[in-house]
């Protein structure tokens, strides 16, 4: 089944993503990375470029920040004192933590290690970064009801919530 991709499609691509030069920072593994299109499940700029394709299709799209990681923000980098950290914890920078928000779990980066605090960076990795995205879309097929519902896809036996 091959129609093309929009919402409530699963979509399975392979895809390269490079920085603005050049620089490889992912690609899919082997086989395709499979998403539910029109759930918010990848970013927006590159979901919104790849309604409409079919399988077989290749494509170069190019994400601006705003539609893809967002911005950098200053105001996301936090000063948290040292003794708020477990003693036997080794803090370097660029140690990733994960904590609870108000919004579920989030990445916080060890930026700068200061005397008596530890600035923390919860900004994404790829913020600010523009996208250069190449992908080839590989299947299409409607989600299942339960899918939909979810907003996520199922895959062949396991789903993850
Ligand atoms: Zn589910």
């Amino acid at each position: 089944m091959s129609g093309k991709v929009s919402k409530n499609n699963v979509v399975g691509f392979t895809y390269t993503l490079q920085d603005s030069n050049g620089v490889l920072l992912d690609q899919s593994e082997d086989e395709a990375l499979e998403y539910l299109q029109g759930h918010q499940n990848i970013v927006p700029g590159l979901e919104s470029a790849l309604e409409g394709l079919s399988v077989g299709d290749k494509q170069v799209v190019v994400v601006l920040p705003e539609e893809g990681y967002g911005l950098w923000e200053q105001d996301l980098i936090q000063p948290f004192p040292r003794d708020a950290f477990p003693d036997d914890l080794e803090l370097y920078v660029g140690l990733e933590l994960e904590t609870e928000s108000g919004h579920g779990p989030i990445v916080l980066r060890v930026q700068e290690i200061q005397e008596d605090q530890v600035m923390m960076d919860a900004n994404h990795p790829l913020a600010g970064e523009t996208l250069h995205f190449s992908v080839e879309i590989k299947s299409v097929r409607p989600a299942t009801p339960e899918e939909i519902e979810h907003g996520h896809v199922h895959s062949k036996g396991h789903h993850h919530h």
